[in-house]
Protein backbone atom coordinates (compact mmCIF):
# COMPACT_ATOMS: atom_id res chain seq x y z
CA UNK A 1 0.00 0.00 0.00
CA UNK A 2 1.47 3.47 -0.82
CA UNK A 3 1.31 6.37 1.47
CA UNK A 4 1.78 9.85 0.02
CA UNK A 5 3.19 12.21 2.30
CA UNK A 6 2.23 16.23 1.64
CA UNK A 7 5.65 17.11 0.39
CA UNK A 8 5.39 20.88 0.78
CA UNK A 9 4.72 20.36 4.46
CA UNK A 10 7.87 18.20 4.55
CA UNK A 11 10.88 20.07 4.07
CA UNK A 12 14.03 19.78 2.00
CA UNK A 13 14.45 16.25 2.82
CA UNK A 14 10.71 15.08 1.69
CA UNK A 15 11.71 13.01 -0.70
CA UNK A 16 13.74 10.62 1.01
CA UNK A 17 11.02 10.83 3.85
CA UNK A 18 8.53 9.98 1.61
CA UNK A 19 10.36 7.20 0.65
CA UNK A 20 11.15 5.38 3.59
CA UNK A 21 7.75 5.92 5.16
CA UNK A 22 6.70 3.78 1.67
CA UNK A 23 8.80 1.12 1.77
CA UNK A 24 7.94 -0.01 5.15
CA UNK A 25 5.58 -2.83 4.22
CA UNK A 26 4.47 -3.03 8.33
CA UNK A 27 6.07 -6.89 8.58
CA UNK A 28 7.27 -5.81 12.10
CA UNK A 29 10.78 -8.35 11.27
CA UNK A 30 12.49 -4.84 13.24
CA UNK A 31 10.79 -5.24 16.42
CA UNK A 32 13.14 -7.51 17.71
CA UNK A 33 15.89 -5.72 17.32
CA UNK A 34 14.78 -2.42 18.55
CA UNK A 35 15.63 -2.03 22.29
CA UNK A 36 12.80 0.49 23.04
CA UNK A 37 10.83 -2.10 22.02
CA UNK A 38 12.51 -4.53 24.16
CA UNK A 39 12.68 -2.32 27.21
CA UNK A 40 8.59 -0.61 26.68
CA UNK A 41 7.08 -3.64 25.19
CA UNK A 42 4.70 -1.11 22.94
CA UNK A 43 4.04 -1.39 19.86
CA UNK A 44 4.18 2.68 19.36
CA UNK A 45 7.92 2.30 20.56
CA UNK A 46 8.38 0.14 17.83
CA UNK A 47 10.68 1.32 14.81
CA UNK A 48 6.92 0.24 13.09
CA UNK A 49 4.84 2.01 15.06
CA UNK A 50 6.97 5.18 14.98
CA UNK A 51 7.15 5.23 11.28
CA UNK A 52 3.19 5.05 11.52
CA UNK A 53 2.92 7.86 13.79
CA UNK A 54 5.46 9.78 12.09
CA UNK A 55 3.28 9.63 8.72
CA UNK A 56 0.49 10.35 10.61
CA UNK A 57 1.62 13.60 11.39
CA UNK A 58 3.44 14.63 8.54
CA UNK A 59 -0.03 13.74 6.97
CA UNK A 60 -1.74 15.99 9.51
CA UNK A 61 -4.14 13.60 11.28
CA UNK A 62 -1.91 13.84 14.27
CA UNK A 63 -0.72 16.42 16.15
CA UNK A 64 3.01 16.18 16.55
CA UNK A 65 2.82 16.59 20.72
CA UNK A 66 0.93 13.20 20.55
CA UNK A 67 3.50 11.34 18.61
CA UNK A 68 6.24 12.72 20.65
CA UNK A 69 6.76 10.82 23.93
CA UNK A 70 7.47 7.80 21.32
CA UNK A 71 9.83 9.53 19.14
CA UNK A 72 12.03 11.05 21.76
CA UNK A 73 12.23 8.10 23.50
CA UNK A 74 13.64 6.22 20.05
CA UNK A 75 17.50 6.05 20.66
CA UNK A 76 18.49 6.73 17.10
CA UNK A 77 20.25 3.66 17.47
CA UNK A 78 19.15 2.39 13.89
CA UNK A 79 19.15 -1.56 15.06
CA UNK A 80 16.23 -1.24 12.53
CA UNK A 81 18.20 -0.49 9.73
CA UNK A 82 20.10 -3.84 9.05
CA UNK A 83 17.12 -5.61 10.75
CA UNK A 84 14.83 -4.47 7.52
CA UNK A 85 14.44 -7.20 4.50
CA UNK A 86 12.58 -3.92 2.79
CA UNK A 87 15.02 -1.54 3.01
CA UNK A 88 13.27 1.63 4.84
CA UNK A 89 16.18 3.75 5.60
CA UNK A 90 15.40 5.04 9.10
CA UNK A 91 17.80 7.92 9.31
CA UNK A 92 16.45 9.44 6.60
CA UNK A 93 13.06 9.51 8.13
CA UNK A 94 13.87 10.13 11.66
CA UNK A 95 16.35 13.07 11.75
CA UNK A 96 14.15 15.63 9.40
CA UNK A 97 11.06 14.66 11.49
CA UNK A 98 12.35 15.71 14.38
CA UNK A 99 13.91 18.44 12.96
CA UNK A 100 10.47 19.45 11.11
CA UNK A 101 8.88 19.58 14.51
CA UNK A 102 11.68 20.36 16.64
CA UNK A 103 9.87 24.12 17.59
CA UNK A 104 6.19 22.67 17.19
CA UNK A 105 6.34 20.61 20.14
CA UNK A 106 6.80 21.67 23.54
CA UNK A 107 8.90 19.46 25.90
CA UNK A 108 8.35 18.78 29.93
CA UNK A 109 10.22 21.38 31.97
CA UNK A 110 12.71 19.15 33.21
CA UNK A 111 13.48 17.50 29.77
CA UNK A 112 13.65 21.12 28.48
CA UNK A 113 16.16 22.24 31.20
CA UNK A 114 18.00 19.08 30.64
CA UNK A 115 18.33 19.60 27.08
CA UNK A 116 19.52 23.22 27.40
CA UNK A 117 22.08 22.54 29.67
CA UNK A 118 23.01 20.01 27.84
CA UNK A 119 22.98 22.18 24.66
CA UNK A 120 24.69 25.17 26.43
CA UNK A 121 27.77 22.71 27.73
CA UNK A 122 28.95 19.83 25.66
CA UNK A 123 29.60 21.51 22.34
CA UNK A 124 31.68 23.72 23.94
CA UNK A 125 34.87 21.97 25.28
CA UNK A 126 35.96 25.36 27.76
CA UNK A 127 32.18 25.40 29.05
CA UNK A 128 31.87 22.32 29.28
CA UNK A 129 34.95 21.80 31.92
CA UNK A 130 33.67 24.46 33.85
CA UNK A 131 30.24 22.61 33.87
CA UNK A 132 31.89 18.98 34.50
CA UNK A 133 34.02 20.13 37.40
CA UNK A 134 30.81 22.17 39.03
CA UNK A 135 29.05 19.13 38.93
CA UNK A 136 32.16 16.77 40.28
CA UNK A 137 32.32 19.41 43.46
CA UNK A 138 28.28 19.18 43.99
CA UNK A 139 28.25 15.36 43.47
CA UNK A 140 28.41 14.44 46.95
CA UNK A 141 25.76 17.05 47.10
CA UNK A 142 23.25 15.51 45.02
CA UNK A 143 19.91 15.68 47.27
CA UNK A 144 20.23 19.19 46.64
CA UNK A 145 20.44 19.08 42.96
CA UNK A 146 16.78 18.31 41.45
CA UNK A 147 15.97 15.22 40.22
CA UNK A 148 15.51 15.52 37.01
CA UNK A 149 19.42 16.60 36.74
CA UNK A 150 20.93 13.93 38.74
CA UNK A 151 21.37 12.05 35.45
CA UNK A 152 23.96 14.30 34.29
CA UNK A 153 26.05 14.27 37.92
CA UNK A 154 25.92 10.34 37.51
CA UNK A 155 27.64 10.36 34.17
CA UNK A 156 30.69 12.42 35.30
CA UNK A 157 34.02 11.10 36.54
CA UNK A 158 35.19 11.13 40.23
CA UNK A 159 37.91 13.38 38.60
CA UNK A 160 38.69 15.27 35.11
CA UNK A 161 41.73 13.90 33.47
CA UNK A 162 44.39 17.23 32.67
CA UNK A 163 44.26 18.70 29.50
CA UNK A 164 46.13 17.87 26.55
CA UNK A 165 47.17 20.36 24.13
CA UNK A 166 46.52 19.43 20.47
CA UNK A 167 49.13 20.87 17.78
CA UNK A 168 47.99 21.98 14.49
CA UNK A 169 49.81 19.06 12.69
CA UNK A 170 51.86 16.46 13.19
CA UNK A 171 54.23 14.30 10.76
CA UNK A 172 54.18 11.07 9.69
CA UNK A 173 57.00 8.91 11.85
CA UNK A 174 58.87 6.99 9.03
CA UNK A 175 58.18 7.31 4.81
CA UNK A 176 54.33 9.35 4.73
CA UNK A 177 51.40 7.31 3.07
CA UNK A 178 48.81 10.36 2.95
CA UNK A 179 47.76 13.24 5.03
CA UNK A 180 44.29 13.26 7.04
CA UNK A 181 42.48 16.03 9.06
CA UNK A 182 41.56 15.13 12.78
CA UNK A 183 38.26 15.93 14.02
CA UNK A 184 39.30 16.80 17.99
CA UNK A 185 35.69 16.70 19.49
CA UNK A 186 34.28 18.70 22.17
CA UNK A 187 32.71 16.70 25.37
CA UNK A 188 35.79 13.83 24.46
CA UNK A 189 38.22 16.54 24.65
CA UNK A 190 37.41 17.10 28.53
CA UNK A 191 36.25 13.57 29.18
CA UNK A 192 39.33 11.67 27.72
CA UNK A 193 41.82 13.86 25.82
CA UNK A 194 44.00 10.36 25.88
CA UNK A 195 42.12 9.42 23.10
CA UNK A 196 42.98 12.26 20.81
CA UNK A 197 46.84 11.46 21.55
CA UNK A 198 46.61 7.49 21.27
CA UNK A 199 44.45 8.20 17.79
CA UNK A 200 47.20 10.04 16.55
CA UNK A 201 50.34 8.31 17.50
CA UNK A 202 48.53 5.19 15.91
CA UNK A 203 47.71 7.72 12.99
CA UNK A 204 51.24 9.13 12.29
CA UNK A 205 53.06 5.33 13.40
CA UNK A 206 51.09 3.64 10.40
CA UNK A 207 52.20 6.73 8.19
CA UNK A 208 49.73 9.34 8.19
CA UNK A 209 50.15 13.16 8.42
CA UNK A 210 47.50 14.55 10.83
CA UNK A 211 46.33 17.82 10.65
CA UNK A 212 44.36 19.63 13.68
CA UNK A 213 42.22 22.73 11.85
CA UNK A 214 42.23 25.05 14.39
CA UNK A 215 39.12 26.85 13.85
CA UNK A 216 36.79 23.42 14.00
CA UNK A 217 33.90 23.06 16.03
CA UNK A 218 31.01 20.90 17.47
CA UNK A 219 30.36 18.40 14.49
CA UNK A 220 26.42 19.71 15.60
CA UNK A 221 25.56 15.83 15.88
CA UNK A 222 24.14 16.14 19.30
CA UNK A 223 22.13 19.58 18.13
CA UNK A 224 20.83 17.25 15.22
CA UNK A 225 20.16 13.63 17.22
CA UNK A 226 17.30 16.15 19.58
CA UNK A 227 16.08 17.88 15.89
CA UNK A 228 17.63 21.45 16.53
CA UNK A 229 18.54 21.60 12.89
CA UNK A 230 19.23 24.84 13.11
CA UNK A 231 21.84 24.49 15.24
CA UNK A 232 23.16 21.18 13.89
CA UNK A 233 23.49 23.42 10.41
CA UNK A 234 25.37 26.37 11.90
CA UNK A 235 28.01 23.49 13.47
CA UNK A 236 28.45 21.52 10.34
CA UNK A 237 28.62 25.24 8.44
CA UNK A 238 31.43 26.42 10.59
CA UNK A 239 33.47 22.81 10.27
CA UNK A 240 33.32 22.60 6.22
CA UNK A 241 34.98 25.97 6.64
CA UNK A 242 37.27 24.85 8.87
CA UNK A 243 38.09 21.95 7.74
CA UNK A 244 37.88 22.54 3.38
CA UNK A 245 39.15 26.68 3.37
CA UNK A 246 42.30 25.62 3.92
CA UNK A 247 45.12 25.33 1.23
CA UNK A 248 46.06 21.41 2.20
CA UNK A 249 44.04 18.60 0.15
CA UNK A 250 43.02 15.68 2.83
CA UNK A 251 42.46 11.85 1.85
CA UNK A 252 40.10 11.74 4.75
CA UNK A 253 38.76 13.47 7.42
CA UNK A 254 39.56 11.02 10.67
CA UNK A 255 36.83 10.66 13.52
CA UNK A 256 37.02 8.54 16.35
CA UNK A 257 33.50 9.51 18.41
CA UNK A 258 31.41 7.20 16.82
CA UNK A 259 28.43 9.40 16.96
CA UNK A 260 30.44 12.51 15.93
CA UNK A 261 31.15 10.23 12.97
CA UNK A 262 27.92 9.62 11.35
CA UNK A 263 26.51 12.79 12.79
CA UNK A 264 28.82 14.40 10.24
CA UNK A 265 28.10 11.81 7.17
CA UNK A 266 24.58 13.68 7.40
CA UNK A 267 26.12 17.22 6.81
CA UNK A 268 24.23 16.73 3.38
CA UNK A 269 20.87 15.91 4.73
CA UNK A 270 21.20 18.73 7.60
CA UNK A 271 22.54 21.41 4.63
CA UNK A 272 19.81 20.15 2.37
CA UNK A 273 18.45 22.82 0.03
CA UNK A 274 20.90 25.17 1.10
CA UNK A 275 23.84 27.23 -1.23
CA UNK A 276 26.12 24.43 0.27
CA UNK A 277 24.62 21.33 -0.01
CA UNK A 278 27.19 20.30 -2.75
CA UNK A 279 29.82 20.85 -0.43
CA UNK A 280 28.58 19.64 2.31
CA UNK A 281 28.00 16.38 0.66
CA UNK A 282 31.78 16.35 -0.66
CA UNK A 283 32.52 16.56 2.93
CA UNK A 284 30.58 14.09 3.97
CA UNK A 285 32.04 11.67 1.71
CA UNK A 286 35.57 12.45 3.20
CA UNK A 287 35.05 11.33 6.72
CA UNK A 288 35.95 8.06 7.57
CA UNK A 289 36.06 6.36 11.43
CA UNK A 290 39.69 6.22 12.58
CA UNK A 291 39.38 2.61 12.53
CA UNK A 292 38.65 2.15 8.42
CA UNK A 293 41.66 4.23 7.74
CA UNK A 294 44.02 2.43 9.93
CA UNK A 295 42.55 -1.18 8.91
CA UNK A 296 43.34 0.41 5.63
CA UNK A 297 47.43 0.34 6.39
CA UNK A 298 47.02 -2.27 9.13
CA UNK A 299 50.00 -3.87 7.51
CA UNK A 300 52.30 -1.05 9.05
CA UNK A 301 51.42 -1.78 12.44
CA UNK A 302 54.57 -2.79 14.40
CA UNK A 303 52.52 -4.61 17.40
CA UNK A 304 53.89 -6.19 20.51
CA UNK A 305 51.37 -7.93 23.24
CA UNK A 306 49.41 -6.47 25.89
CA UNK A 307 51.94 -4.71 28.75
CA UNK A 308 48.74 -5.70 31.14
CA UNK A 309 49.56 -9.00 29.85
CA UNK A 310 52.01 -11.07 32.93
CA UNK A 311 54.82 -12.75 32.71
CA UNK A 312 53.24 -16.63 32.46
CA UNK A 313 49.81 -15.56 30.54
CA UNK A 314 49.73 -16.13 27.00
CA UNK A 315 46.18 -14.65 26.45
CA UNK A 316 44.54 -11.51 27.33
CA UNK A 317 40.82 -11.48 26.81
CA UNK A 318 38.87 -8.17 24.81
CA UNK A 319 35.70 -8.01 25.16
CA UNK A 320 34.26 -5.60 22.01
CA UNK A 321 31.16 -3.06 22.56
CA UNK A 322 30.01 -2.25 19.20
CA UNK A 323 29.02 1.39 19.11
CA UNK A 324 25.56 1.62 17.04
CA UNK A 325 26.95 5.18 15.49
CA UNK A 326 29.52 3.00 14.11
CA UNK A 327 28.23 -0.18 13.15
CA UNK A 328 24.33 0.00 12.53
CA UNK A 329 25.31 4.05 11.20
CA UNK A 330 28.24 3.64 9.29
CA UNK A 331 28.55 0.22 8.81
CA UNK A 332 32.14 -0.49 10.77
CA UNK A 333 31.94 -4.01 12.51
CA UNK A 334 34.80 -5.86 10.85
CA UNK A 335 37.30 -3.59 11.07
CA UNK A 336 37.81 -2.68 14.38
CA UNK A 337 38.00 -6.06 15.35
CA UNK A 338 40.40 -6.97 12.66
CA UNK A 339 42.43 -4.60 13.97
CA UNK A 340 42.27 -6.03 17.68
CA UNK A 341 42.79 -9.65 16.37
CA UNK A 342 46.24 -8.37 14.86
CA UNK A 343 47.30 -8.02 18.86
CA UNK A 344 49.71 -11.09 19.78
CA UNK A 345 48.20 -12.29 22.57
CA UNK A 346 44.49 -11.00 22.45
CA UNK A 347 41.18 -13.18 22.55
CA UNK A 348 38.54 -11.24 21.23
CA UNK A 349 35.48 -11.50 22.00
CA UNK A 350 31.73 -10.49 21.37
CA UNK A 351 29.22 -8.80 24.14
CA UNK A 352 26.16 -10.77 23.84
CA UNK A 353 23.14 -8.87 22.60
CA UNK A 354 25.65 -6.75 20.77
CA UNK A 355 22.63 -5.51 18.73
CA UNK A 356 21.49 -3.53 21.36
CA UNK A 357 22.00 -0.05 21.95
CA UNK A 358 23.77 0.37 25.77
CA UNK A 359 21.55 3.53 26.49
CA UNK A 360 24.09 6.62 25.73
CA UNK A 361 22.87 7.44 22.56
CA UNK A 362 23.89 11.51 22.20
CA UNK A 363 21.96 12.77 25.10
CA UNK A 364 19.67 10.04 25.38
CA UNK A 365 21.10 8.90 28.77
CA UNK A 366 20.47 12.44 30.26
CA UNK A 367 17.29 12.95 27.98
CA UNK A 368 15.79 9.61 28.48
CA UNK A 369 17.21 8.45 32.08
CA UNK A 370 15.29 5.08 32.85
CA UNK A 371 15.34 3.62 29.22
CA UNK A 372 18.71 4.32 29.19
CA UNK A 373 19.51 2.78 32.52
CA UNK A 374 18.11 -0.19 31.96
CA UNK A 375 20.15 -0.69 29.21
CA UNK A 376 22.83 0.50 30.66
CA UNK A 377 22.50 -2.26 33.42
CA UNK A 378 22.10 -5.04 30.70
CA UNK A 379 24.94 -4.03 28.57
CA UNK A 380 27.24 -4.05 32.29
CA UNK A 381 25.96 -7.86 32.78
CA UNK A 382 26.73 -9.11 29.02
CA UNK A 383 30.17 -7.52 29.04
CA UNK A 384 30.77 -9.02 33.06
CA UNK A 385 29.61 -12.11 31.41
CA UNK A 386 32.61 -12.42 29.23
CA UNK A 387 34.86 -12.32 32.40
CA UNK A 388 37.16 -9.69 30.25
CA UNK A 389 39.14 -7.47 32.05
CA UNK A 390 39.45 -4.95 29.41
CA UNK A 391 36.46 -3.89 26.86
CA UNK A 392 37.12 -1.67 23.63
CA UNK A 393 34.39 0.42 21.88
CA UNK A 394 34.76 3.20 19.58
CA UNK A 395 32.76 5.98 20.64
CA UNK A 396 33.22 8.54 23.61
CA UNK A 397 29.21 7.83 24.98
CA UNK A 398 29.47 4.15 24.60
CA UNK A 399 32.54 4.72 27.23
CA UNK A 400 31.00 6.79 29.56
CA UNK A 401 27.97 4.89 29.93
CA UNK A 402 29.78 1.38 30.11
CA UNK A 403 32.25 3.06 32.62
CA UNK A 404 29.25 4.49 34.91
CA UNK A 405 26.99 0.84 34.79
CA UNK A 406 30.42 -1.10 35.13
CA UNK A 407 31.27 0.38 38.11
CA UNK A 408 27.40 -0.04 39.78
CA UNK A 409 27.45 -3.75 38.35
CA UNK A 410 30.41 -5.17 39.43
CA UNK A 411 30.30 -6.95 42.63
CA UNK A 412 32.28 -5.94 45.72
CA UNK A 413 35.80 -7.34 45.29
CA UNK A 414 36.21 -7.75 41.92
CA UNK A 415 37.58 -5.58 39.57
CA UNK A 416 35.52 -3.05 37.45
CA UNK A 417 37.20 -3.85 33.64
CA UNK A 418 39.47 -1.32 31.99
CA UNK A 419 37.13 0.57 29.36
CA UNK A 420 39.56 1.51 26.29
CA UNK A 421 38.54 3.33 23.28
CA UNK A 422 39.75 1.06 20.55
CA UNK A 423 42.56 3.50 19.83
CA UNK A 424 43.91 3.53 22.76
CA UNK A 425 44.34 -0.23 23.05
CA UNK A 426 45.99 -0.46 20.36
CA UNK A 427 48.49 2.81 21.05
CA UNK A 428 49.68 0.77 24.21
CA UNK A 429 50.36 -2.42 21.85
CA UNK A 430 52.45 -0.49 19.58
CA UNK A 431 55.92 -1.32 19.28
CA UNK A 432 57.91 1.65 18.80
S1 LIG B 1 11.19 -4.42 9.18
FE1 LIG B 1 11.21 -2.66 7.78
S2 LIG B 1 9.42 -2.95 6.46
FE2 LIG B 1 9.15 -4.32 8.23
S3 LIG B 1 7.94 -3.08 9.71
FE3 LIG B 1 10.10 -2.76 10.22
S4 LIG B 1 10.69 -0.91 9.08
FE4 LIG B 1 8.76 -1.64 8.17
S1 LIG C 1 16.51 3.77 15.95
FE1 LIG C 1 16.78 2.17 17.53
S2 LIG C 1 15.31 2.72 19.15
FE2 LIG C 1 14.72 3.89 17.31
S3 LIG C 1 13.20 2.62 16.29
FE3 LIG C 1 15.18 2.06 15.38
S4 LIG C 1 15.92 0.32 16.58
FE4 LIG C 1 14.26 1.29 17.77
Amino acid sequence: MQHEIPIATSGPNADSMSEAVNTCIRCGFCLSACPTYDVLQRESDTPRGRIILMKEVLEGSMPAEQAAPHLDACLGCLACEPACPSGVSYRHLLSPYRALVHDRVRTAWPQRLRRWLAAQTLPYSGRFRLAAKLGIMTRSLAKLVPSSLRPMLELLPSELPSRSTLQPSYPALGESVGRVALLAGCAQQVLAPQINDATIAVLTHIGLEVIVPPKQGCCGSLAWHVGDGKRASAFARHNIAAFLAREQTFDAIVTNAAGCGSGMQEYEMILRGTDIETKAAEFASLVHDVSLVVAEHADRLRLRRPPSLRDGESMLRVAYHDACHLANAQGVRLQPRELLCRIPGVELVDVSESHLCCGSAGTYNIDQPEVASELGRRKAKAVLATGAPVVVSGNIGCLTQLQTHLQQSTSAGHPVPRVMHTMEFLRECLDD
